[in-house]
């Protein structure tokens, strides 16, 4: 086991946050034993387009993770100008805590895109990747593209969880639609995309 303070980093886009990202957190917590999780949204996503605004993301986030002592809000990329690249917010965190290790807990799906991100490699160096592997994934694909990426310096933990079929684009069609979402994100997530109308006029 590592050194020093064990800090998971769960970043994401959530637009909005749902119970996936949250079940994902709890388990990575659980099972990897941190003591906490930063829950960090995106600023400016480059690779994605029409995102809502990052103020409300925020706030969806804020509220969501209210309940929870262990998870705390980061503002590092939501802050930041530009685009947001995660070797640049690792960087930033390692400055300021050298001795803490941070686990950045990612969707399988991210294992097969990481190599595309700006200075992979310098994001294996500065966290360990915590990967998700629900229960409909193939795992044999998943392990070998870890192995890939462990040949280039990636340090993977594999996390064992239940399928939870949520998406954030799942949720802005059925909130288009006029269907209800409160299975599917927490009451005060629902009720703040209510309340200020979003992903009502989503393309
Ligand atoms: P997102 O769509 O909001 O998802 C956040 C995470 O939650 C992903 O790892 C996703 O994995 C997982 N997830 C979603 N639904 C889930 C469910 N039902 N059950 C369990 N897990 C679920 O965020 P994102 O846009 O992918 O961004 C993730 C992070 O990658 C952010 O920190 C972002 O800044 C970073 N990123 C960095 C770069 C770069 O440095 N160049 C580029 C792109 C993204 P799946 O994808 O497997 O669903």
């Amino acid at each position: 086991m590592k050194s020093g303070k064990r800090i998971g980093i769960m970043g994401g886009t959530f637009n909005p946050i749902h119970n996936g990202h949250l079940l994902l957190a709890a388990k990575a917590q659980e099972q990897v034993l941190l003591e906490r999780i930063l829950f960090m949204p995106s600023g400016n996503s480059y690779m994605k387009k029409n995102v809502l605004e990052t103020q409300k993301r925020v706030e969806m986030v804020a509220l969501a993770i209210e309940r929870y002592p262990d998870f705390e809000l980061s503002l590092i990329e939501a802050q930041k100008s530009g685009n947001t690249y995660t070797y640049e917010t690792l960087a930033c965190l390692k400055a300021a805590n050298p001795d803490t290790q941070y686990y950045f807990i990612i969707g399988a799906d991210i294992l097969f895109q990481i190599e595309q991100w700006r200075n992979p490699g310098q994001i294996f160096q500065m966290a360990v990747l915590v990967c998700a592997v629900r229960d409909d994934y193939d795992f044999d694909a998943i392990r070998k593209k870890g192995n890939i990426l462990a040949a280039s310096g990636a340090d993977i933990i594999y996390l064992n969880m239940p399928k939870l079929d949520i998406s954030s684009t799942d949720i802005r069609a059925k909130v288009k639609s006029g269907l209800t979402i409160s299975e599917l994100v927490p009451p005060e997530v629902a009720h703040y995309i209510e309340q200020e109308h979003l992903y009502y006029e989503e393309d």
